[in-house]
């Protein structure tokens, strides 16, 4: 049983006990595999001040997943800081498709900035070449390329290649290599911009990646750094542009995104948010998906009816969430 009494439970240890009771799970079949899951879980909090989701991923243990934690804590019982933009521009996201699906998708779109997955596994290069130019044709000119290899490149790869993608114009290329090391070495070698993404897992991460010299961009999410404030904390200490990134999240967890992303001092890039179109339901009437390229500021109110009809047992989420909120602060 939670104990909200004991030593060292704090104020998020003292709100979670009134939220427990509201506790509903989610699981929402995915529209591709995506991290090698074709189902994406998680659970719902209801507070005073909205909806939190928690859905850290199955592997993620206790002490990880109270960041999660936190994070829906914050939306439910005190919301989150005033937004200084009313829209967050995202990007159309390209998995790893052959040529004429890949047009297709960004032409479709409606976004100026395409985010394309390149360095899948079992895939040639030219396969990457292919798809990055079917891309540029379809988003024209002035369109944005991000490409993410998600640390899939060693450093000569990566540097060969990010020197033939960007003969059709990158913005950025996204966790290239795995390492800190690498990341660092390959951008003495190219001029394509790098991002840290999969290196940012906590909230001393970003300051390292700084550190080594790793990286010009991070990629931010809300819940693995335990919410709006803490994110937006640990983008004023590092210092880099920032994109803000889902966990592909239901709506609601999306609405943190958006929130951080609404809140930041400066926006210079088009945030990878739009990601409601890799599942095949939400929990809200109401979803935030993209229009004309951008996602609109507000929180998600979940619907009774769309709930019910991904709901699932709450029982191990309300384990999870118990064991998790014995590391929170
Ligand atoms: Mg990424």
């Amino acid at each position: 049983m939670l104990d909200s009494q004991r030593p060292g439970g704090g104020p998020a240890r003292d709100a979670l006990a009134s939220l427990l009771p509201t506790l509903r799970a989610f699981a929402i079949p995915m529209r591709t595999r995506f991290r090698g899951i074709t189902v994406r879980e998680g659970a719902l909090l209801r507070g005073p001040a909205g909806w939190g989701e928690f859905a850290p991923f199955a592997e993620y243990g206790p002490r990880e997943s109270s960041r999660w934690l936190a994070s829906a804590i914050e939306s439910a019982t005190v919301g989150w800081p005033a937004p200084v933009r009313d829209r967050v521009g995202v990007n159309v996201t390209v998995p790893a498709v052959g040529p004429e699906q890949a047009h297709a998708i960004v032409a479709g779109s409606g976004c100026r900035t395409a985010k394309v997955k390149v360095a899948e596994r079992g895939q040639a290069e030219a396969d990457d070449i292919a798809r990055v130019e079917a891309v540029r044709d379809a988003i024209g000119p002035a369109g944005r390329i991000r490409v993410d290899a998600n640390g899939g490149w060693d450093v000569d790869t990566a540097a060969r290649m990010l020197r033939r993608l960007n003969a059709f114009g990158l913005e950025y290329a996204e966790q290239p290599c795995a390492t800190l090391d690498e990341l660092a070495a390959l951008r003495a070698l190219v001029e394509v911009p790098l991002a840290a993404d999969e290196s940012i897992r906590k909230a001393s991460d970003p300051m390292k990646v700084r550190a080594a010299g790793a990286a010009d961009i991070v990629v931010l999410k809300v819940a693995p750094l335990g919410g709006v404030r803490p994110a937006l904390q640990i983008a004023e200490a590092c210092g880099l542009p920032v994109v803000v990134s889902s966990a592909v999240d239901s709506s609601v967890g999306l609405a943190a995104g958006v929130a951080l992303a609404a809140a930041l001092p400066e926006l210079d890039y088009d945030c990878g948010l739009a990601t409601m179109s890799l599942l095949t339901a939400d929990v809200t009437s109401d979803p935030l998906t993209a229009v004309d390229g951008a996602l609109p500021v507000r929180p998600a109110v979940v619907d009774p009816e769309r709930l019910a009809a991904v709901e699932t047992d709450p029982g191990p989420w309300r384990e999870r969430i118990l064991a998790a909120a014995e590391f929170l602060a």
